[in-house]
């Protein structure tokens, strides 16, 4: 069953359209992955989604529900959660107390403290460093605190843009692992990346986006596989 259905959506900055007729869609318990070069437009979608930006044309499904014009803070409720490119932490707040923040839509209750254990686990450094301010942790670490954030609001999908964005090699690794774990554990997730081979090989389904628009679909294996992909994404002729 489809949890996320993007209907020929199109999304503008002003006049600027950023992104033309896309059609997508999100199966629930899936992990699918959004590639495409520098200002192809997936930013722009996870903000559509998120509900941060407004579809000017189309409709979004979520959940059994249209959500087209359901306001952002809402959407956070119903389930969807975005950890932002960029990172997107309160830098001035300590790592506890950014976790909270994603958790503000619950109390401090047996929920709350399941969803923290669920991010210490996946994330022992933020428990090492609950108290430490999140500006002062390094590039990797603020990213983990950003997915550990998004995952404290119990997301029923997650929206993972970039995550593996200026991170040296062994960071990258092992975000994707733990995107893979997060994703075993029951998390359905929509991925955007650049690192086009990292993502499309936990994908179960990809789509390529070029000038805000889907060229290609496939599974993960098929997009990899692709010559004209391949040319374009994956650093191989
Ligand atoms: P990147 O990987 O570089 O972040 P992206 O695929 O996420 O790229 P978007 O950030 O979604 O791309 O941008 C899509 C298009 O929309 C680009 O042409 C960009 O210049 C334009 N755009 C993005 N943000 C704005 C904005 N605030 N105002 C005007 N145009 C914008």
């Amino acid at each position: 069953m489809a949890l996320l259905e993007l209907d020929d959506i199109t999304v503008h900055y002003g006049r600027i359209q950023a992104i033309t007729g896309m059609s997508l869609s999100v199966d629930q318990g899936e992990i699918v992955t959004l590639i495409g070069a520098n200002g192809a437009g997936k930013t722009t979608t996870m903000r559509a989604v998120s509900g941060l930006l407004k579809a000017s044309t189309g409709s979004i499904r979520f959940d059994g529900d249209d959500i087209t014009k359901v306001k952002a803070h809402v959407r956070v409720v119903r389930g969807i959660s975005l950890a932002p490119e960029g990172r997107g932490i309160f830098p001035n707040m300590t790592v506890l107390e950014n976790l909270d923040m994603g958790a503000y839509t619950r109390k401090r209750d047996k929920k709350y403290a399941a969803n923290l254990e669920r991010v210490f686990d996946l994330f022992p450094r933020l428990a090492e460093r609950k108290t430490q301010t999140g500006g002062t942790m390094s590039g990797g670490e603020q990213q983990m605190l950003a997915i550990g954030r998004a995952l404290m609001g119990e997301p029923k999908l997650l929206l993972l843009d970039e995550p593996s964005m200026g991170l040296a090699p062994q960071f990258i690794r092992q975000i994707f692992k733990i995107v893979r774990q997060i994703h075993e554990q029951g998390t359905t997730i929509l991925l955007v990346e650049q690192n086009a081979n990292q993502a499309l090989a936990i994908a179960d389904r990809a789509y390529v986006l070029e000038s805000g628009e889907i060229t290609h679909r496939g599974t993960g294996a098929e997009i990899l596989a692709d010559p004209a992909v391949k040319e374009a994404y994956l650093g191989v002729a």
